[in-house]
């Protein structure tokens, strides 16, 4: 009796154990996901596919509401299934369709118009896709969703945005996801970055996952973003970061004034990993990744300056901010993905070269 008691509570254990453990698993298909493509209105724009002209539904309307095949929303095509429903009483347009599916309103967006000798890139951008979807299912669980369409998760604009090159790229990497020890990996991807991309902790705080570390990239030089300056008058510099890093919680007191910026690099890859700010009496230590948002400029979109990896020069009343790359830097380089394709990588190669150490998986 004693001995079947122990048998049964080690396989009480042994499951509760792999309950806990989120490997992937072999799936049959595609998972189904749920995007958000229009957030937080009071009134959306619906055509189906027979119908001649939109109708406008309102807030005020009876909820929820199901479109099926081919829908138009606020003028753009869907695939899938479309829900409207109402978050706080605002409505909420969701796109519930297969990951294969949302991909092609991803990839285009992501990696830009292709060449059949860019291939190989389009691939790779479907794989980090495709793993940044299948990490991030239920991310919105009290709202009801996966993701947003916009870049807060990945840009996704529906059947408008498909092109065929690159509808073929994803089939030939159909259900394959990048995994390190076994579970997706955050698969971060960014525009350019400037000849060496960053450590997972250059651009955000917490644990760094090994596989999301600086690499050499000797090829998004031919990016329009690889190299960029800006020139700050010195005194206008320092009175807009006193006034931005209260944004931060920081009040420099009103008799004194910010007098030095040090900067403390991440010697791997060449990024500010910390500045020191020093008035009169104080001195305040703040993150490197914050200094996009403190040195933004009107012309950069969001008001973040394009990226962290910069170096300043003082000219006469002028301070000058070199700069390289555009976007966190963090994982794979989308210029320097096009260029390994245009040199004749494979999509294995690309993707093992901005996330090392990880393996490719296909679940389905
Ligand atoms: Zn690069």
């Amino acid at each position: 009796m004693k001995k079947k008691l122990k048998l049964f509570y080690t396989i009480f254990v042994i499951v509760l154990l792999l309950n806990c453990i989120t490997y992937v698993k072999r799936e049959k298909k595609p998972t189904l996901l749920r995007v958000a493509i229009v957030c937080d209105t009071q009134c959306i724009r619906i055509r189906k596919a027979s119908a001649p002209e939109p109708e406008s539904i309102l807030a005020t309307d009876g909820f929820p509401r199901y479109y099926r095949g081919g829908v138009y929303v606020n003028g753009r095509k869907y695939r899938g299934l479309v829900v409207l429903k109402k978050i706080g009483g605002k409505l909420w347009a969701i796109n519930v369709l297969d990951i294969e599916d949302y991909l092609k309103g991803v990839v285009p967006e992501e990696i830009g118009k292709i060449s059949p000798n860019l291939m190989a890139a389009a691939r790779a951008q479907a794989v980090a896709a495709r793993t940044y979807a299948y990490a991030h299912l239920n991310k919105y669980q009290e709202l009801g969703f996966d993701l947003y369409a916009t870049v807060q998760d990945q840009v996704y604009l529906g059947e408008n945005s498909e092109d065929s090159l690159i509808n073929i790229a994803i089939d030939q990497t159909r259900g394959e996801i990048l995994c390190y020890h076994n579970k997706p990996i955050e698969a971060k991807y960014h525009s350019t970055c400037g000849g060496r991309t960053a450590d997972f902790n250059d651009a955000w705080p917490g644990t760094a996952p090994p596989y999301l570390r600086s690499v050499k990239c000797p090829y998004c030089r031919k990016s329009p973003h690889f190299h960029w300056r800006r020139v700050y008058n010195k005194r206008n510099f320092f009175v807009q970061l006193r006034e931005r890093i209260k944004n931060l919680g920081i009040k420099v007191p009103k008799n004194q004034s910010i007098r030095d910026l040090r900067i403390i690099r991440n010697p791997r890859s060449g990024r500010i990993r910390r500045f020191v700010l020093t008035t009169q009496t104080k001195y305040y230590i703040i993150p490197g990744y914050e200094i996009r948002g403190l040195l933004g400029g009107k012309q950069d979109p969001g008001g973040l300056l394009p990226s962290s990896y910069i170096y300043f020069k003082s000219k006469d009343e002028n301070l000058i901010i070199d700069g390289w790359g555009y976007g966190h830097g963090v994982g794979m380089c989308q210029y320097g993905a096009r260029e390994m394709a245009r040199r004749g990588k494979n999509y294995r190669e690309i993707l093992h070269h901005y996330y090392p150490g990880t393996k490719i998986v296909r679940i389905y």
